[in-house]
């Protein structure tokens, strides 16, 4: 293994040069454009990618499309697939230091984050192995003696599978190796600014024994490339995860082609704190919920409501241990919170910590750039935040905790509903009939009781409402990327409907 990146060997590290994987090649892109990326903690030159334009995606559609119908990824048995994901899964493990280093350079994450979140992203490919030998339809021998039914479960085509910034490796993981369990081909496109892991990805498959043309990678804009791979009609599905107002667009134009849609959107997701909660965990869980990847995660706990009864010595709890949160260098053992990912974002941050002041809240803590180098925010806390105002209801994607109170569960589940998300929520009571209460009424995919931000790959995960459209992960998630087909098979003589007369 080569020396671990540190923040004093950084500026004698290569620059990490990717290039574009269609039909089982490396290529550069057709206009020779290029795309360059520094790492948001450094302010430091890291990469430097081929920059697909419309010609290079759509070439590489075209490989996707002859893999599928005429390549022998589909064709093969699922345990001939499962040997070879789990060929992938232990690529990514041998892999791991290098591929979290790049994860770490591109989005600003600490290190050890990034590295969790690679081998999580391993045991999803191992998952997904074990889906390819299970998937399966159904039969029907109750239709009459001359009837037998069949469903069959067909791999759905082409996927086209485009991924945000905020946890690329593990993004790429909940879609692609399911896809292929299911005998799909895809086209891959990363967010601009977080592409080296999936680039790396890419060499993991050919090495693993991926054949050509069953994944092709592109690194590109999503207006250019990511437009190409939404509408165009040789592209079966659109599996996407990003912003609620990208993903809408995304699924408007690819009516036009009726493709299939799986969509991972956005969340304002509440931790809800009832009196009787276990108060350490609790305070502990709405830190960790909002400065867990500098709060850039679709599942970040951004509102917590709190009730009324400890609503001040609950949220003074929460800003003590706010002021102690780790920030700074990601490459730097023991910081708990890195860098902002992108200068967008950067903004976007800010002007939420502006409008919620407007708006007649508190910032309680922080609320402003660290200055220096690299984009760093202050773990923020904002308190006296009503359900009216935008704090409450859209999403900040940053360090940015905005804080409600509630009189009861009624109120709780009323507020914990009153936003046109629903992705995430977490329940924290001791009290088994009040968290269980909550947990129904809450309109979100995944609840959380008495913890947050967990994951396995066995249960499925998505949102209701403008979260997004489907589930990704557990033992259903192979089938999301399937056709159904039903076979009728007649036995014996048939009955004429002509009848000479
Ligand atoms: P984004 O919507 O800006 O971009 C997501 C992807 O879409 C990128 O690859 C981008 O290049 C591409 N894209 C942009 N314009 C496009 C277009 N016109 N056509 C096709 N593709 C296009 O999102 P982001 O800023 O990268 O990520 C943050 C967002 O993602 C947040 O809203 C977050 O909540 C969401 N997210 C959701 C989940 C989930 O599972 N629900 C997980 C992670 C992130």
């Amino acid at each position: 293994m080569s020396t671990p990146l540190t923040a004093n060997t950084l500026t004698d590290r290569p620059v990490f040069q990717g290039k574009l994987l269609i039909d089982g090649q490396w290529s550069d892109a057709a206009d020779g454009s290029t795309l360059e990326r520094k790492s948001p903690a450094h302010d430091q030159l890291v990469a430097v990618y081929a920059q697909a334009g419309v010609a290079d995606a759509e070439r590489a559609i075209a490989a996707a499309r002859k893999a599928f119908d005429h390549g022998t990824w589909p064709r093969m048995k699922g345990a001939e697939r499962a040997r070879i994901l789990r060929r992938v899964a232990d690529l990514i493990l041998e892999r791991k230091h290098a591929l979290a280093e790049m994860e770490t350079l591109e989005n600003g994450k600490p290190l050890a984050q990034a590295l969790a979140e690679i081998e999580g992203s391993a045991d999803l490919w191992q998952y997904a192995a074990t889906l390819a030998r299970n998937l399966h339809g159904d039969s029907y021998n109750t239709l009459g003696e001359n009837t037998l039914g069949v469903v069959l479960r067909d791999p759905i085509g082409v996927v086209s599978v485009i991924t945000p910034w905020n946890f690329p490796f593990l993004i790429v993981s909940q879609k692609l190796p399911f896809a292929l369990a299911a005998g799909c081909t895809a086209v891959v496109k990363p967010a601009e600014v977080t592409s080296g892991t999936t680039v790396m990805l890419g060499q993991i498959l050919l090495d693993a024994g991926v054949p050509a043309g069953a994944v092709n990678i592109l690194v590109g804009r999503g207006s250019v490339v990511g437009d190409v791979m939404v509408t165009h009609p040789d592209v079966d599905m659109l599996s996407f995860t990003g912003s609620t107002a990208v993903g809408k667009a995304a699924v408007a134009k690819s009516a036009a082609t009726l493709k299939k849609v799986s969509m991972e959107l956005g969340g304002k997701n509440p931790q809800i704190i009832f009196a009787d909660c276990d108060w350490d965990a609790a305070v502990d869980a709405a830190v960790y919920g909002i400065y867990f990847n500098a709060g850039q995660c679709c599942n970040s706990g951004s509102r917590i409501l709190v009730q009324e009864s400890i609503a001040k010595d609950f949220s003074a709890a929460v800003i003590e241990r706010s002021r102690h949160v780790k920030v700074g260098d990601p490459l730097i053992s023991g910081v708990q919170v890195g860098a902002i990912t992108t200068e967008k974002q950067m903004e976007t941050i800010l002007h939420h910590v502006a409008a919620a002041q407007s708006a007649g809240a508190n910032v309680a803590l922080g609320g402003a750039r660290i200055q220096g180098r690299g984009m760093f925010i202050e773990p923020t806390v904002v308190t006296g935040v009503t359900s009216g105002m935008a704090i409450a209801r859209e999403e900040v994607f940053g360090p940015v905790l905005a804080v409600l109170t509630f009189k009861d569960l009624d109120e709780a589940v009323a507020l914990a509903n009153s936003t046109l998300y629903g992705l995430s929520a977490a329940v924290w009571s001791q009290d088994f009939s009040t968290c269980m209460t909550a947990a129904r009424r809450i309109k979100a995919g995944t609840i959380w009781v008495n913890t947050f931000l967990e994951g396995h790959a066995e249960l499925p995960f998505g949102g209701y409402r403008e979260s997004g459209i489907g589930r990704e992960l557990g033992r259903f998630a192979t089938e999301d990327y399937t056709e159904t087909k039903t076979l009728q098979m007649h036995l014996g003589a048939r009955t004429d409907w002509y009848v000479p007369r």
